[in-house]
């Protein structure tokens, strides 16, 4: 059983179907590549994953229960975490604010226990930012020395660290990255790269989206393509990248797959 299953997810926009009858899974422990190009519904299908939009059908199996439709705080509950193409974070909160606004779901303080403030609120907290600690310690040091620093004055590229500390701080089963190199040099790409590697290490599984093709063909263990919401492939990097199918798709003004 894989831990994600998406069975015969459809989408429509007034006539638009972003989404025809996708079916994919991402196995436990992988690292798994959702390309295309522009407009073939990636981000749609992410959406339809983690409830931040609803389908117009199929289900969604994750770790062996029916989450489709769920709310996105549901699915978060259920070990699913993600980041975003266009970055969200609380820009005007530091670093070390967004990621434990991420573990919020792991503790029990309500409202209540924060104007109270019981012993075991205080526990929590530090336990919070210890685990904060150990996920920035991940990226070395680009985001340590910046723990207290407003996120609106980081690099784009810190940003992205940022949302991706915040992923993978409440020790997700399953983490998708929407285009996480976007806007990185080639230098930092690999940085990403890196930390890609580093996470399946450690057990984390991966689903991502990227335009950067070098990056895909290295990290994947398989390579999943839509276009015009449609699969038209799936296989290893090897089969991929010689596929005519995939080819003809990337041709054209439509597409922006970058090579590093
Ligand atoms: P990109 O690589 O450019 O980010 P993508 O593969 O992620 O593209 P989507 O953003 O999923 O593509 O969009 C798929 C199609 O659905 C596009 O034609 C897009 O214009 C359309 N679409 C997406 N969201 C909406 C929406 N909220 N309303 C109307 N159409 C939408």
């Amino acid at each position: 059983m894989a831990l994600l299953e998406i069975r015969a997810i459809d989408k429509n926009y007034g006539g638009l179907a972003a989404l025809d009858q996708v079916n994919c899974n991402v196995e436990q422990g992988k690292i798994i590549s959702l390309i295309g190009p522009n407009g073939a519904g990636k981000t749609t299908l992410f959406n339809a994953i983690t409830g931040t939009m609803q389908a117009d059908g199929g289900t969604v199996m994750f770790d062996g229960e029916d989450i489709t439709g769920l709310k996105t705080h549901e699915v978060i509950k259920k070990g699913l975490a993600r980041t975003f193409q266009h970055i969200r974070l609380f820009k005007k909160m530091t670093v070390m604010e967004n990621v434990l606004a991420g573990l919020h779901t792991k503790t029990r303080c309500g409202i209540v226990g924060a104007l109270m403030r019981p012993s075991w609120v205080a526990r929590e907290e530090e336990e919070a930012r210890a685990r904060a600690m150990e996920v920035f310690e991940l990226f070395d040091e680009r985001l340590l020395p910046r723990i207290n620093q407003q996120v609106d004055n980081l690099s784009y590229a810190n940003q992205r660290r940022v949302e991706i500390a915040r992923a993978i701080a409440p020790n997700p089963k399953l983490i998708l990255l929407d285009e996480p190199t976007a806007g990185m040099n080639p230098n930092e790409t690999q940085g990403i790269v890196d930390l890609i590697y580093r996470l399946r290490d450690m057990g984390f599984t991966i689903f991502v989206i990227e335009h950067k093709m070098r990056l895909v063909m290295t990290v994947s263990d398989r390579i999943i393509v839509l276009d015009h919401g449609v699969k038209i492939a799936e296989g290893p990097p090897e089969e991929i990248a010689e596929n005519e199918t995939v080819a003809q798709a990337y041709m054209g003004k439509r597409s922006h797959a970058q090579i590093d």
